[in-house]
């Protein structure tokens, strides 16, 4: 007589009654085990003592090496931390800037003298000119820090927003180049 195939319902009810009884027997164990450990105190702390010197080197070797990857998780872990800050850093300096240009557009992020108005081709510029020596003076290096430096000095006068093209001519109607 073949043996009789279970139901998947069958099946599935001595699968509830397997696992009930794995975790059952799972806490005794834990039970049983801590139990164990409570009373074996000092047995088991000389057994892992003994164990400790019998195996000094391999544990030293294998603590160093974990040390090291170790080292070098933390290492990643910080360039990684650094990468999404960098992001994060982009889009404030993004803001200090659009701010600073705004400020100097005349309320617009935009030229003055055109109205252009993509923020990767428009600059502070030094209405009176200059513009060189005062970074060097203020010891800017320009862009970012120029920007820093007028938000931090509440938008002193003297500069407006312009984009290359009219700073460029600009600077051939002054003859600076
Ligand atoms: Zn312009």
């Amino acid at each position: 007589m073949a043996k009789k195939e279970l139901t998947p319902e069958q099946l599935e009810a001595r699968r509830a009654s397997n696992r009930k009884s794995y975790a059952k027997h799972k806490e005794k164990r834990r039970v049983y085990k801590a139990k164990y450990n409570a009373e074996n105190k000092p047995k088991i702390s000389a057994r892992s003592h003994k164990y400790y010197e019998e195996h000094k080197d391999d544990l030293n070797i294998k603590s160093n090496n974990y040390y090291a990857t170790h080292k070098n998780e933390a290492h990643n872990q910080n360039v990684n931390y650094r990468k999404t800050h960098k992001t994060e850093i982009e889009k404030h300096q993004l803001d200090i800037k659009i701010e600073v240009l705004t400020h100097y557009g005349n309320g617009k992020c935009a030229c003055v003298k055109c109205g252009f108005d993509n923020t990767k081709a428009l600059s502070i510029d030094h209405i009176n000119g200059h513009g060189n020596t005062h970074r060097r003076n203020s010891n800017l290096s320009g862009g970012l820090e120029m920007y820093r430096w007028l938000k931090k000095n509440n938008f002193p006068e003297g500069y407006q927003t312009l984009c290359m093209n009219c700073q460029m001519i600009k600077k051939i109607d002054n003859k600076e180049i």
